[in-house]
């Protein structure tokens, strides 16, 4: 194929554009990180629609994160030029799950408005449920295996429980009162989401017959029912592209099955294998690094993965005393490289990586002391704030007064003068009898005296006047605008205004938080700005309702307070500060968060075991891919970094990460020489140009400024330096050494 035929062929090499052209009806590619498989995966989609002629709304791409979603869709939107992107079925694959029950689950049985039960939901349900029903069980492990289950894809029938150990028959127990309980609060959990699809595919083929086409990104981390929904939704045509690295496989926790890659070529005969060999993200030096870690694994599946780039600078390792100077390191490195780099690279090109998100805490504190500014994905949620979390319940309820965890949440928040134990008794109360807990307390409201729970009186008047009172009033509001067509639209700022004047929530938290209340409010505004950012990006460009399909019914969803809420749920990688793409912010992320993603400059801090090995992992090969995936991120420059003392190593001294210790000595240890050269290989790199050794200099402050000599600025060399007007480098390598006169250290 020439590239004369679809100019999107131009930007690809030739494996690539083999794959994106080809017409074989399964695609496989497997390759390793940075070789444009995304790139290829996206301009495959642009070739079927463009070219081939595909509707994009019988396409499906599915990927693993809400922020991975928003970027292909972005850089297909760029290649189409006219807008189509918005019309693909294109997400996570609980969105597009979500998606279609809210369209046709009304088929299978599903009540209208279902909520989403998010990870915490979940987690005090099964709590609730292993106390009430006093089951011995550990109710994380319950809680892991009824997931487990779920997303293998082989829920069935229960065995018999004659059959069953005493633990399984508990773990039995659990699962079927958890199922009751989601049914009853009207919840689908994350898992609920895939397999009630699922359910829905197979009994409603035609609501899927206009797919033409499946594609799937990160296909190494499917698991068996996000298989069962790859295959339903090429069910007419199947025809499926997948891109993926098994060296990359980090969900095993979560039910990935490796295998599903060996199934998908067992399963479509004829299926055309792709392998793309060139790495084009990282540096030479880095990428060789990385697959030195990968290459430790003796059983994986050997790929070829050549940098097209230059050697560059040396990886760095560099050991701190602690947490706390890690994090002021980072710091002063951020600073050091963008001033050297004369701005050529700013703040969002640099990503923190970690292994969990507790280790956060000192780098955000050391970046918030220097006034960087930084953005959170992953695992961090901005929606588990406590004053957000109030709110969503409050939303929540208000959209589905039966979700009994949300409303028990609020119940005493702002106080009521209502104990936790009475709520609690309350819920379990309202679960016995399968009545809801909204139901409960209007039987108590009225004065029905049958409640087996007391609640003392002024409390009950408070949750009389006070929160029943708001919450029914809110929801007649939205009620009566749904119902009403030529009324305005209701708009979800209004409602939450209004429910912030009717809990007098500034109030609410001056009182409760003193100290950091301003810091609250303002999250509470931000929550404001966010929903008013949702309701405006659905009024422009929203999904557009799934194509019309002959003989089925397709509930459309006009409300757009369900819709913000699913969004919540299911963006539990997405973060604040997505919004503001454009504010050049430093990225804090878990490590699983930043998978399909690249930055110009990565650290990987933590480094030690206990931290990456994660203590908690049973999975050392899992652990392994972890810090591939971490390392292959980086494009120019990689810092790893190990404190030896963390507040988990319980004043031991930490051992450096089993996985780079044998390789140890091939990093530098010093933050680089940003050196003439290094700068070149990153703005040929980056794509940027290269700034002019003036506007370098200028932007050096001139105490630290001498023409012929580029030092780092690094804290424990700042300290022993402190009394010259030199500081000290010792990081550059020999070569990059001999291309100045490396300063001298006095003092
Ligand atoms: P990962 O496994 O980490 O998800 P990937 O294989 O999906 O990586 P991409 O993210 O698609 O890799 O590409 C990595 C980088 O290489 C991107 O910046 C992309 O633009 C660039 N790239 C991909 N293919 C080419 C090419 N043929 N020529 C130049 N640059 C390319
Ligand atoms: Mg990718």
């Amino acid at each position: 194929v020439s590239s004369q035929e679809h100019p999107i062929l131009g930007s690809l090499n030739d494996a690539q554009r083999r794959a994106v052209s080809s017409n074989a009806a399964t695609v496989a590619i497997l390759a390793g990180p940075g070789s444009g498989k995304t790139h290829t995966l996206t301009s495959r989609v642009v070739w079927l629609i463009d070219h081939v002629g595909y509707r994009p709304e019988d396409v499906v791409v599915a990927t693993f994160t809400v922020k991975a979603a928003r970027e292909m869709k972005d850089r297909i939107g760029r290649a189409l030029g006219d807008g189509r992107e918005k019309k693909i079925v294109l997400g996570t694959f609980h969105s597009i799950a979500r998606r279609y029950l809210a369209a046709y689950g009304r088929q299978i049985g599903l009540a209208p408005k279902f909520g989403i039960a998010d990870d915490n939901d979940s987690r005090n349900i099964i709590n609730r449920i292993c106390k009430r029903l006093q089951l011995t069980l550990d109710p994380p492990a319950a809680r892991a295996w009824i997931s487990k289950k779920k997303a293998g894809g082989t829920e069935g029938e229960s065995k018999s429980a004659k059959k069953l150990s005493v633990g399984l028959q508990e773990l039995q127990k659990c699962y079927d009162e958890y199922q009751k309980q989601l049914k009853l609060s009207n919840l689908l959990d994350y898992d609920d989401l895939l397999v009630r699809c699922v359910e829905l595919l197979r009994k409603l083929p035609s609501c899927v017959s206009n797919i033409q086409t499946v594609l799937i990104d990160e296909y190494q981390d499917t698991n068996g029912i996000q298989y069962e929904l790859m295959k339903l939704f090429a069910q007419r045509y199947r025809r499926i592209t997948v891109v993926g690295d098994p060296d990359q496989s980090i969900y095993g926790w979560r039910a990935a099955e490796i295998q599903n890659l060996w199934r998908l070529l067992r399963e479509f005969p004829g299926t055309a294998e792709v392998s793309l060999e060139e790495n084009y993200r990282s540096s030479q030096s880095i990428l060789n690094l990385s697959l030195a870690v990968i290459q430790q694994d003796k059983n994986r599946y050997k790929k070829v993965l050549k940098p097209v780039h230059s050697k560059g600078t040396r990886p760095v390792l560099r050991r701190l005393k602690s947490s706390t100077t890690e994090a002021d390191w980072i710091v002063s490195e951020i600073r050091r490289t963008l001033l050297l780099t004369g701005n050529m690279l700013v703040h969002s090109d640099v990503a923190i990586l970690l292994r969990s998100a507790a280790l956060s805490r000192h780098i955000e504190s050391a970046l918030g002391k220097a006034g960087i500014p930084y953005r959170m994905i992953g695992g961090f949620k901005f929606y588990d704030r406590a004053e957000i979390k109030t709110l969503l319940d409050y939303l929540r309820v208000i959209h589905q007064p039966e979700n009994n965890d949300a409303l028990g949440r609020i119940m005493n928040v702002p106080r009521r003068g209502i104990g936790e134990g009475t709520i609690k008794n309350l819920i379990e109360e309202a679960e016995q009898s399968s009545m809801s807990l909204w139901t409960l307390l209007w039987k108590h409201c009225r004065g029905d005296r049958a409640a087996k729970t007391r609640i003392a009186k002024h409390a009950e008047q408070r949750i009389s006047g006070n929160l029943l009172r708001i919450l029914n009033g809110l929801r007649k509001q939205i009620g009566e605008a749904a119902s009403d067509k030529t009324a305005t639209p209701f708009s979800l700022v209004d409602l939450i205004q209004q429910l912030l004047k009717a809990l007098d929530f500034e109030k609410y938290l001056h009182d409760t938080h003193p100290d950091d209340h301003e810091q609250r409010w303002a999250n509470v505004l931000e929550f404001v700005n966010l929903a008013a950012d949702f309701s405006r990006e659905l009024n422009q460009e929203g999904d557009d309702p799934l194509p019309e399909i002959e003989g089925v019914d397709q509930a459309i969803e006009a409300e757009v307070l369900p819709r913000f809420l699913a969004n919540v749920a299911l963006a539990s990688d997405a973060q604040t500060g997505d919004k503001q793409e454009d504010k050049p912010l430093v990225t804090i992320s878990t490590i699983h968060a930043a998978k399909g993603l690249e930055w110009p400059i990565v650290f990987v801090p933590a480094v030690y075991n206990g931290s990456i090995p994660h203590a908690r992992s049973e999975d050392s090969d899992e652990e392994r891919r972890l810090l591939y995936v971490a390392m292959t991120r980086a494009q120019c420059l990689l810092y790893l970094s190990c404190p030896s003392y963390s507040s988990s190593s319980n004043g031991e001294r930490t051992e450096l990460s089993s996985f780079v210790n044998p390789i140890n000595l091939a990093f530098a240890k010093k933050g680089p020489c940003l050196d003439r050269a290094v700068l070149e290989q990153i703005a040929h790199i980056v794509r940027r140009p290269l700034p002019s050794q003036k506007a370098i200099f200028g932007s050096l402050p001139p105490m630290h400024c001498t023409e012929d000599n580029l030092f780092p600025i690094d804290p424990d060399e700042a300290q022993k330096a402190t009394n010259t007007r030199r500081i000290g480098s010792g990081g550059c390598s020999s070569t990059d050494a001999s291309r100045f006169k490396r300063p001298r250290l006095s003092g």
